[in-house]
Formats: C-alpha cells, structure tokens, sequence
C-alpha cells in the first residue's frame, strides 16, 4: 500500500475537482457525440496535461505512480469517461513516446504543446488489414533526401479529429520483422494528410475517433521518434503506459461505481426493505469491491515494478485483463442494481456498460493478453 504525500494529495484533489466541472452535461453530450471543448481548455491551464513531463518543457515533473494516483482522481468524479479517455491518449500517444525517446530538437519542439495543450495528441498505429496483427501494417515510409514520405493509411485514430499532432507508425523495412517499423512526429497540416470524418461508435462517444490517410505526406527525418526501426519498442513502451494510464481512469470510474451502487441499495425499498438486505444484491455489491480492490493492486503493484525496472512483461498483460474485464463486469451489475433505472440513459450507468465494451478492445484485445501471458508461461 503506497502512502501517499501532502503534495501528491493536493494535485489529485485538484484533479477531482476538474472532473466534477468537465463532467457537467455528460448525458447531452453522449447523447450528441461531443467532445467538451470547454473542458479541455479548463484542463489546459490545470498542469494536468504535462504531469509526468519534465518541468523545461512545461510538465510538473511527476514520477509515473503519481500520474497514476493523479489520473484516478478524475476517473472518480468526471463523469465524462469518452473525456477522460481523450485526455490520456493525448498525454500517451504524444507526450510519452517523445518523453522517452525523442531527440533534445522534438523534445523542445512538441513537449511544451503536450504539457499545454496547445496541439490535441493521437497516435495511429491500427490499419485496415493490420490490427491486433500491427507487423502486418502496410504505411510505408520512404525515405527521400532529408524526409520521409508516408503512404498508407489508419483505421481507428481515437482524437484524430481533433488532434494537432499524431505519431504515426510506419513500415520502413522488410514486413513482418520487428526492426521494420518506425515512430513519426506528423503535423495535422502536413500536406497530403487527409483526417477522415468522426466514426459513430458503441460507447466512449464525446472521444471523437476517426481515420487517416496519407498521401505521400513528406516529414523531417529529424521527426523520427526515437530511431530507424525502433518504432516496435516505442510502441511496447507507449502500451505499458496507456493501460497504466487509461485503466488508473477506469479504476476510479469503478470505485465511485460501487459506492454509488451501495448507496442506492441502501435506499431502493422493495418488499418494505432496502434491496441492499437481499443477499443476492449485496453479493454483487461484494463482487464489485473485490473486482475494484483487485484492480487497484494490479495497476500498482505494476506501476511499482516498472518504476523499479523490473520485467513486467506478464505483470502488464494481467493487469491490462483484469481492470478491463472488472470495469465491464462492474458495469453490468450496476445496470442490475439500479433495475430498469438502471437501463434508462439519465442515470447515466448504461453509458457505463457503453464505454467499458472498448476496454477488452484497445490497447491489445483480452484475447491476445491472454494470449501473452500463455506465452509467458511457456504454452
Ligand atoms: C475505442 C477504441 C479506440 C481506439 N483507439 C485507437 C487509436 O487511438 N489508435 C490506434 O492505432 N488504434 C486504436 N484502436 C484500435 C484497436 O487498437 C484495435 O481495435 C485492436 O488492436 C484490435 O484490432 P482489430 O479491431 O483490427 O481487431 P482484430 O485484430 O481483427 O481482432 C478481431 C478479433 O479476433 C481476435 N484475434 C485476433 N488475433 C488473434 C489471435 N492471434 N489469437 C486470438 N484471438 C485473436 C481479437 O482478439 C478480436 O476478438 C481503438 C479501438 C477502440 C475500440
């Protein structure tokens, strides 16, 4: 159990705060399919953005644990998961590759925009016919004299629409092996980038998603994230922080789940007593907090071991199943809890169910984690 200090309280406890103002009028904008732009420009002059960045280019300087603890904060009172979930991806897709990897020119160039949010992340890996499979990605870059010419295009860009800066992955060697891939910095108005329109989707609907595509698109060599090749380890490092980062949200979306779900079984009376005295229902709320608790020991302990460079290859994979999993499950039975109310979309918890079907999908399905750790237990 991690006790945490003055300081790292202060900065949640500001997080939880801008969440309850960001996630006023969740419902209508699910409802229309918006991202809060008011809010995004409240979390822009927060400090939010650029925690875990180094304070020269604007970031707080935080280490990745308070990130963690930071970014629970606002998965337990925004009620805007779609929101939330742009905010780390942008944070992720941009902020962390270029952190770890970029040059001192990139580094200078992009972080301030990051930390201040000046110029909306994304990245855009997915394509097509190359999805859970990404070595099987066909975006090539070519190299031609101090450029490289990008063609090809992405399938699932989640902020693409609003996003001033992407990094892209691209082919620049031989299919199939893992030195074939490589990590760009591209700007929205390069010429020859297209961003398609927003996609309509299941859930996670005010986080506008969309396609790319590249049309002979030239960026600065001097834009390749990390080196030639090495866009394979660039993303293994982005995915470790993505599911610490993104499921931490999740994790404080399910704790004020289950105390919401107590709450209400505590005062929902049917048959002349609180539904909460029926042992079937307060089963469930037990589950629930098994399911939390469980999830929070995982993101940590594994937040801890990669602090502590240990290997956390399986440690990742697990965690990423077991967050992701319990917020689904978590969801569902809350719909149970609150009955039909429960159903109707101004309670706002079928939305929940909407937004946790993707957790299974991104960042790697449960399939091939499991897949993962079968692996690593030499299956
Ligand atoms: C909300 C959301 C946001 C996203 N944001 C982004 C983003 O910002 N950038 C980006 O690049 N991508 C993004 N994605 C895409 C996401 O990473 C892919 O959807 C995911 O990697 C799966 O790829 P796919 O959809 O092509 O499914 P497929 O790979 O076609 O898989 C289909 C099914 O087959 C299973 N399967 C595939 N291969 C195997 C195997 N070897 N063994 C067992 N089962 C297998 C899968 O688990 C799945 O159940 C996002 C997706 C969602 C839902």
């Amino acid at each position: 159990m991690i006790s945490w200090t003055e300081e790292q309280r202060t900065l949640r406890a500001a997080a939880v705060e801008l969440g309850e103002v960001v996630g006023k009028d969740h419902l209508e904008r699910d409802a229309a399919g918006e991202f809060a732009a008011d809010g995004w420009a409240l979390v822009r002059g927060s400090g939010l953005l650029g925690l875990p960045f180094g304070t020269e280019h604007g970031g707080l300087g935080a280490d990745l644990l308070t990130t963690m603890y930071v970014l629970e904060g606002l998965g337990e009172s925004c009620r805007d998961g779609g929101f939330a979930f742009s905010v780390c991806t942008h944070m992720v897709s941009t902020g962390v590759p270029l952190h770890r990897f970029g040059s001192a020119e990139l580094k200078a160039r992009y972080l301030p925009g990051v930390c201040g949010g000046g110029a909306i992340g994304a990245h855009a890996i997915s394509e097509p016919d190359a999805g859970s499979d990404m070595m099987a990605m066909r975006t090539t870059a070519e190299r031609d004299g101090d450029d490289y010419v990008l063609t090809g295009s992405k399938s699932f860009v989640s902020n693409g629409p609003i996003a001033g800066t992407f990094v892209v992955y691209a082919r620049t060697g031989k299919p199939g092996s893992p030195g074939a891939i490589t990590a760009f910095l591209v700007e929205r108005d390069s010429p020859g980038l297209h961003v398609g329109t927003p996609i309509a989707k299941m859930g996670l609907r005010t986080s506008p998603l969309s396609e790319l595509f590249l049309d002979g698109v030239r960026v600065p060599a001097a834009n390749v994230v990390g080196s030639v090749g090495a866009g394979f380890l660039v993303l293994d490092h982005v995915m470790r922080w993505e599911i610490l980062l993104s499921f931490v949200v999740n994790l404080g979306e399910m704790e004020h789940r289950v105390r919401r779900c107590v709450d209400y079984a505590r005062t929902r009376e049917q048959f002349g007593q609180s539904i909460g005295s029926f042992q079937s229902v307060s089963n469930k709320l037990v589950d629930m907090r098994i399911s939390v608790d469980t999830a929070r020991k995982w993101l940590y302990d594994t937040g801890e071991k990669l602090v502590a460079r240990k290997n956390v290859t399986t440690d990742i994979a697990i965690t990423k199943l077991v967050v992701s999993e319990a917020n689904l499950a978590t969801a569902l039975a809350a719909v149970q809890v609150f009955g039909g109310y429960g159903y109707m979309a101004e309670y706002g918890v079928e939305k929940d169910v909407r937004n946790a079907v993707a957790g299974p999908i991104y960042s790697g399905t449960s399939e091939i984690q499991r897949q993962r750790v079968a692996a690593m237990m030499g299956l």
